[in-house]
């Protein structure tokens, strides 16, 4: 908000503004995953696919529902920016403000990853996050946010002007159409708001602007996820580095992340079912 007109304060204003707040979304009734039987899953798994995203870009993945993977930092610090879809279908996708809505602006160790509307179903649980310490900083910043978009060439053609290829929108773009055969041009328009992994933000306390910091992940780190349903993933390099100062161009430091496709022993997810696809019947009143 900016250059707004002086308007009269109300007499009751301290009392409007001392209502309680009431959390919108009441996640205690929403379906439970079940962590403890993923916990005990993920003590045995066997790794049966792995993709290097080279820096500055993106690479597609596919992991079958009941399999894990990771995200994994490698040589330094990066940001990884995410995008999940229905391997059988892209019009499913990751729900980045549906997901905001329900867990939080950053996302962390048992919360899940919701789709789009109509099927609103998780696609994915967070089984571990070795970040889970960093919590929330000084500055109000925590890590892997669904808050940011992606960095996108047309934005910062508006900001800066210029054409910067190496967005992670653009990347992403450029991943799914090699993955699905598409043009860029088909490609676009699957790709979606992001899971901003390692990434550390917040809003800036007296604006509540959204602000950017050094991620503190190092080659090691990683944050795990149990597919709930089959996936095709699309992870980019993003070329803000470890997003400590800029983004859309080539001057931070970018390293390379790793996808790690894990399997656990089929008899560990016993008991376990994948999500059917939200049961409303689609009929709006009409
Ligand atoms: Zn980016």
């Amino acid at each position: 908000m900016q250059n707004i007109p002086a308007v009269p304060v109300p007499a009751d204003a301290d009392e409007r503004r001392r209502k309680p707040p009431v959390v919108v979304y009441p996640v205690e009734t929403l379906p439970p995953a079940d962590l403890g039987l993923l916990a005990r899953a993920r003590q045995n798994l066997t790794k049966v696919g792995e993709v290097i995203v080279p820096p500055r870009d993106a690479r597609a993945f596919r992991v079958p529902r009941g399999h894990f993977f990771r995200i994994v930092s490698i040589e330094g610090a990066q940001v990884g920016d995410l995008n999940l879809w229905n391997a059988g279908d892209l019009s499913e996708r990751f729900f980045s403000g549906k997901t905001r809505a329900l867990h939080a602006t950053h996302v962390g160790t048992g919360d899940r990853l919701w789709s789009t509307l109509p099927c609103l179903r998780p696609m994915a649980t967070i089984t571990h996050d070795t970040l889970s310490w960093y919590g929330w900083d000084e500055d109000g910043a925590g890590v892997h946010d669904v808050i940011g978009t992606r960095c996108d060439p047309y934005t910062n053609r508006l900001l800066k002007g210029g054409d910067y290829h190496h967005c992670c929108h653009s990347n992403l773009t450029r991943a799914l159409a090699a993955e699905k055969g598409m043009s860029v041009r088909e490609a676009e328009p699957h790709v979606h708001d992001v899971l901003n992994v390692f990434m550390c933000t917040g809003f800036t306390r007296d604006t509540h602007r959204y602000f950017m910091k050094a991620s503190p992940v190092r080659p090691g780190d990683f944050i795990e996820f149990f597919a709930e349903i089959d996936l095709l993933g699309a992870l980019s390099a993003c070329p803000g580095g470890d997003c400590s100062a800029t983004h859309s161009s080539d001057v931070a430091a970018c390293y390379p992340l790793k996808v790690e496709i894990l399997r656990p022993d089929a008899e560990s997810l016993a008991g376990w079912n994948p999500p059917e696809v939200n049961p409303y019947p689609r009929t709006h009143g009409f």
